[in-house]
């Protein structure tokens, strides 16, 4: 065998390889919370719980550790991701801070209350949590498990509901310890969440809206306010907001499952092929999710008119990138 065999030969059988990771599980006590807090330190994904239900989080600043989350879910397409942080001040360092921001801040923060906020240009969270958009959705969480968490990673932490895509949310460690052992790196073994339904998302973007109903109530929000959030369009589903129009997709069209790239086309390339950019030459998927919604806002900065993609897996995480491929893909 060639070495360049071997080469591809070992970077399909870790591309197959079944993740099975060892999972710690984690009690409340401080010294148990420093030792899961630097499983987040080291790219790592924990679930912990909050108020609203247990949530699955990493360092939101990290492409690789934001790739993990999707593929411990299992999610099949991503979903711009909640970013908790612990002080507001934290948040300024990412998101533009209104006055209008800090009327609700101050009322219903540490609570289950999102908010959709402009990104700042300076903003250093990972483009995966946020799906591409330049805006991101915050929260400061009231547990003191999660607040403890939070400080002691000393990052912001993107933590969807830490289920399997498709299965109700967690309200109890016993259900992550059953769902989610052997495919993420840590439990933390708490007791159930209080409140048992997601947070309330509002976006405070244009028309301050309402996005998502849950644990706080809209007519609640709107009193302080003082304004009338304005309601989701009847076609829009609630649930999934992220899946909306909001999604971002490169200017140019794109071309997929294409071995034979033509000479005015600009190469997103994946596995050891010749290419302009590459999502991942030794095949590794979760790398490839880590680098993909840089690679397209890259494709705008180049001026990128006419893009063929190499082909991706359709297992694991590859679901989740032909997903957001195909519809980058899609007629506009
Ligand atoms: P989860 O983290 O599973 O509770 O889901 C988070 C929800 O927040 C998803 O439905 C997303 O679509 C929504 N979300 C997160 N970021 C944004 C954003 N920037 N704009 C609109 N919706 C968002
Ligand atoms: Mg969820």
């Amino acid at each position: 065998m060639h070495t360049s065999d071997f080469k591809i030969a070992s970077n399909r059988t870790q591309r197959h390889r079944v993740i099975n990771l060892q999972t710690k599980i984690f009690n409340t006590s401080e010294q148990d919370l420093v030792e899961a807090s630097e499983l987040i330190k080291g790219g790592g994904t924990l679930a912990f719980p909050t108020e609203t239900v247990y949530g699955l989080g990493a360092d939101a600043t990290s492409n690789i550790a934001v790739a993990k989350i999707y593929q411990a879910k299992g999610r099949p397409s991503f979903n711009p991701l909640i970013i908790h942080c612990f002080s507001i001040d934290q948040i300024k360092a990412f998101a533009l801070w209104s006055s209008e921001a800090q009327v609700a801040a101050d009322k219903f923060w540490p609570g289950p209350l999102t908010m959709v906020l402009p990104l700042l240009p300076e903003s250093n969270i990972s483009s995966l949590a946020l799906a591409g958009l330049q805006t991101v959705a915050v929260r400061i969480p009231e547990h003191p498990i999660a607040q403890k968490i939070l400080k002691l990673s000393n990052t912001p932490l993107a933590a969807p509901s830490a289920n399997p895509s498709g299965t109700v949310s967690a309200t109890k460690a016993e259900h992550v310890i059953s769902r989610l052992s052997g495919k993420i790196e840590g439990i933390i073994s708490g007791k159930a969440s209080k409140i048992g339904l997601e947070s309330t998302i509002i976006s405070l973007l244009n028309e301050a809206s309402i996005l998502r109903y849950g644990a706080i109530e809209a007519a609640e929000i709107s009193d302080v306010l003082g304004i009338n959030l304005k309601k989701p369009e009847q076609d829009e589903k609630i649930s999934a907001p992220g899946q909306l129009s909001s999604h971002y997709a490169p200017r140019g069209s794109i071309r997929l499952n294409s071995k034979t790239i033509k000479e005015n086309e600009v190469h997103l390339g994946f596995g050891e092929v010749d290419s302009d950019l590459n999502l991942s030459k030794t095949e590794n998927l979760i790398e490839a999710a880590a680098n993909l919604f840089d690679f397209l806002h890259k494709l705008d900065e180049m001026g990128a008119e006419k893009i063929a993609v190499s082909p991706i897996p359709e297992e694991g995480i590859g679901i989740a990138i032909n997903d957001r491929l195909r519809r980058a893909a899609a007629p506009r």
